[in-house]
């Protein structure tokens, strides 16, 4: 039998979104296919990661429990990854396309035999695995096509929908033992300097509020930030509205920035660049505030409100907040 197994991503003690995404597509190609549907998770607590699973209709999970990977530190990782591949044998390995991802990938493929896709926004698993890559700034998209096997997958956010299966199933743990020695890792992790504390993952929120260039000072960008608070949302940025150095440059969106795909994207003072879309094309509907009506993001636009954002916002954020009441 065939097993198609999903590296489970974990942020605080629950499966990310990402991770449901493409676990939600994994499990219909395995249902179609009649493979097996496994799963992997690397975390010293699992077992509300497992209880999560369940729902996704997860027949069996690698587990490797090890305080090393609270934190990704890619050695261990690699060498864990390794140990359940070996152990599970899948023809198709899937990821959520991260930065921790991708620094990896690569390396497991080299050392499991296996060939990697990164990045994709589409994959499927017939006679032959396919996928679509978006590429060039997301400008062209380029079919690809393994004859060989087994595969590796990196898929990315927004791609497909996270949906619970019909019915839970109670899934085979499957405990891997594995030895590290943490003193002889030649990297170590000493510090975490987070950019924006206390703020939502920008990749896993399910609305983002993204200042461009627009947005030109402090008085701008506590509208922007009031308005994410009234909206449970993540703040992103464009790289000019960085540059200005009112924003982190953990908040850039785009081609050299992170790549999001919420459910509602709104745009302040954007002027929607190629490689600033390039990060957020895959929104579900997006809201485009400019002052200028023939800004490329109206192209993209669902909604589109034309004006000054010092207006617009303060008008927006009280509409929301009465909505609410
Ligand atoms: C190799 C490379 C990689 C890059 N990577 C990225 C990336 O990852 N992410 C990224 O974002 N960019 C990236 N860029 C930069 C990109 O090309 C654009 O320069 C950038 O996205 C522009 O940001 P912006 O839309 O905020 O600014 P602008 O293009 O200057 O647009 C500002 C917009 O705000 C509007 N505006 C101004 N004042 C107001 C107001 N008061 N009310 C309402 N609207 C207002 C204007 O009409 C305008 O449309 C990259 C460029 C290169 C060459």
């Amino acid at each position: 039998m065939l097993t198609y197994l999903c590296h489970i991503t974990v942020q605080n003690e629950r499966p990310t979104r990402t991770t449901l995404e493409v676990l939600t597509h994994l499990r219909r190609l395995a249902y179609r296919d009649h493979a097996r549907l496994a799963a992997c998770v690397l975390h010293p607590e699992a077992a509300s990661v497992v209880e999560a699973l369940k729902a996704y209709g997860v027949e069996q999970v690698y587990l490797i429990r090890h305080p090393l990977f609270k934190q990704h530190l890619n050695a261990p990782v690699i060498a864990a990854l390794e140990a359940v591949f070996k152990q599970a044998k899948p023809a198709l390995m899937a990821f959520a396309s991260t930065e921790a991802v991708k620094d990896v990938l690569g390396a497991l493929a080299t050392r499991v035999g296996a060939v990697a896709v990164p990045d994709v926004s589409a994959f499927d698993f017939g006679s032959t695995f396919t996928a679509t890559r978006p590429v060039m700034a997301a400008r062209a998209l380029a079919d690809v096509t393994v004859a060989d096997q087994p595969v590796l997958v990196s898929v990315r956010a927004g791609a497909y929908q996270a949906q619970p299966a019909e019915t839970s199933v109670e899934p085979e743990l499957v405990e891997i033992p594995l030895e590290i020695d943490a003193a002889a890792l030649r990297a170590t992790l000493r510090e975490v300097i987070t950019g924006a504390t206390g703020q939502l993952d920008l990749s896993e929120a399910s609305i983002v509020v993204a200042a461009g260039r627009g947005v030109r000072d402090e008085a701008g960008k506590q509208l922007v930030e009031a308005l994410a608070r009234e909206l449970g949302a993540a703040v992103g940025a464009s790289r000019a509205a960085i540059e200005s150095g009112l924003f982190p440059a953990s908040l850039q969106i785009g081609q050299t920035g992170k790549v999001v795909s919420p459910i509602l994207y709104i745009a302040v003072g954007i002027s929607g660049a190629i490689q600033h879309v390039a990060g957020m094309a895959g929104s579900q509907i997006i809201v485009a505030i400019n002052k200028d009506p023939n800004a490329p993001i109206f192209n993209l636009a669902t909604y589109g409100i034309v004006g000054d954002l010092y207006q617009i916002l303060p008008i927006l954020i009280e509409e929301i907040r009465v909505l609410k009441t």
